[in-house]
């Protein structure tokens, strides 16, 4: 028998030794500048003054009050980031996160909201595990290799194919058959993992082979958006994803056109914020991919995390100290590897040995 699925929402918050946390779906990695900062004031007022960026674009905020104050659910909700009680945590929609701002085949940002809205509508789904993620890729191959459940590539800008839990084979479909298409699917796996109790789709080979998967692997590209100027847009990172008021208030200054998106790699595009990267890197967001915060990530690590063997923030510093490293580096407290990049990177797991850097004479 399966333990009982655990991922925490505002409605269900996760019980850490820092206090309560709480995770935030934001469909698409998107959510308006204002309700960012309104989010931060709340960590602040409530918790310990951070918002963290997660690795499925959304946000989380930690060392709240246990029980959760109910005037903290309310206000969170005041925001518009809780439009469904029953459906908060399964609203899990990673997309290509410059669609319709900067390339890509098509604008995706419609299916985004059409998925987002059929998710919530449909009462079965509300049964979908919290870990389930949809990915939904406007051509460019960004997202296809993330580990996901169910995913939609652009093939141009009236058609795609469908992803079964891989990027490697699908459904050919029309654009406007896509979102049909998933939700039909998704309802089909609800059902599916009735016996079994599965996670995640890829546990259920049969089902899958049922399906008669036929059209050709995705495309893939590079899984990342590069820092500084993309387009008119600002593409910035905070420092392990973690993001004061200070930031948030540069960012709400910052952005002048649609909505802040949150990337799966942890980062923030700031629509019409080109022009503000040198404010933005003094409220201390990194804006450079040379930076060795653009190289280093790691999980929340000690003494939040029960888990944690490492205080892995105090082992990310010093090794920032030392510059970018030569390859990407995430550092976990422990074997469970929290938000570790989905591509190649160095692992370190619980570094025992003490970590420090020596400046030669
Ligand atoms: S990787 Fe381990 S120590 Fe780090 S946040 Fe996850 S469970 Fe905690």
């Amino acid at each position: 028998m399966r333990a009982a699925d655990a991922c925490p929402g505002v409605l269900r918050p996760h019980r850490a030794e820092d206090g309560a946390m709480v995770r935030l779906r934001l469909p698409g990695g998107r959510v308006t500048a204002e309700t960012l900062v309104r989010l931060v004031e709340l960590a602040t007022s409530y918790g310990n003054g951070i918002v963290q960026l997660t690795s499925r674009a959304g946000l989380q905020v930690r060392g709240l009050p246990d029980p959760l104050p109910s005037a903290f659910v309310a206000a969170v909700a005041a925001t518009g980031l809780l439009p469904s009680t029953t459906h908060e945590r399964v609203r899990n929609i990673v997309a290509s996160p410059l669609t319709g701002l900067s390339g890509g085949l098509t604008d995706l940002r419609p299916l985004i909201a059409e998925l987002d809205a059929g998710l919530i509508a449909e009462p079965s789904l509300s049964a979908l595990p919290g870990r389930f993620l949809f990915v939904l890729d406007d051509g460019r191959g960004d997202v296809v290799d993330l580990t996901f459940d169910l995913g939609y590539q652009a093939t141009g800008r009236g058609e795609g194919r469908v992803l079964v839990a891989s990027p490697d084979s699908g459904l050919a479909v029309s654009a406007t058959e896509a979102v049909p298409v998933l939700l039909d699917l998704a309802r089909q796996f609800v059902t599916a993992r009735t016996a079994s109790g599965a996670w995640h789709v890829a546990e259920l080979p049969a089902w899958i082979e049922s399906l008669d998967l036929t059209s050709p692997p995705a495309t893939h590209g590079s899984p990342s958006v590069p820092l500084g100027h993309v387009g008119d847009a600002a593409s910035v990172l905070v420092p392990l994803a973690r993001l004061d008021l200070k930031q948030a208030r540069a960012i709400d200054r910052a952005v002048s056109s649609g909505p802040v998106v949150v990337t799966p790699w942890r980062g923030l595009v700031l629509p019409g914020a080109s022009g503000q990267l040198e404010a933005l890197a003094n409220a201390g967001m990194v804006i450079d991919d040379e930076s060795a915060w653009a190289g280093i990530s790691a999980c929340v690590g000690a003494p939040a995390c029960a888990r944690a063997r490492a205080d892995t923030a105090a082992i990310a510093e010093v090794l920032a100290a030392g510059g970018k490293p030569v390859r990407q580096i995430h550092i976990s407290g422990c074997e469970r590897r929290c938000g570790a990049p989905a591509h190649d990177h160095l692992d370190l797991v619980a570094p025992q040995a003490s970590v420090s850097v020596s400046t030669a004479r």
